[in-house]
């Protein structure tokens, strides 16, 4: 198994640095909302705070209006989705997060991998 501080930060390290082109959706001082690279889902689209949080649990009560501002972009992007086909919006902790930087997933439609 991946130690977790093996994991690489892709957000810090590629999507916020600029490194990694990435197609953005909302952008403001404090959140970043883009299509995920590679999705896992029809459609994917992944909000970051910009600044480096490492997951849910680590969000200090003073940057929680971040988190209030990811929820926000969010609801915002939802309302463009058709709720018909049913909308995702999660994040992961522990053994289920990946990257080591707090994110949300907007995700709808099949799932395109694992
Ligand atoms: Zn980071």
């Amino acid at each position: 198994m991946i130690q977790e501080e093996e994991k690489y930060d892709f957000y810090c390290e590629e999507a916020l640095s600029g490194k990694t082109k990435i197609d953005i959706l909302f952008e403001s001082e404090d959140v970043l909302a883009f299509y995920h690279t590679r999705p896992f889902w029809e459609k994917h689209i992944v909000i970051i705070p910009k600044k480096h949080i490492k997951d849910l649990i680590s969000v200090s009560d003073e940057d929680m209006h971040i988190i209030t501002q990811i929820l926000t972009v969010a609801r915002d992007l939802a309302k463009g989705l058709d709720l018909s086909e049913g909308v995702k919006v999660l994040t992961n902790l522990g053994k289920f997060q990946d990257t080591p930087h707090v994110h949300f997933h907007l995700a709808q439609g099949k799932q395109i991998r694992d």
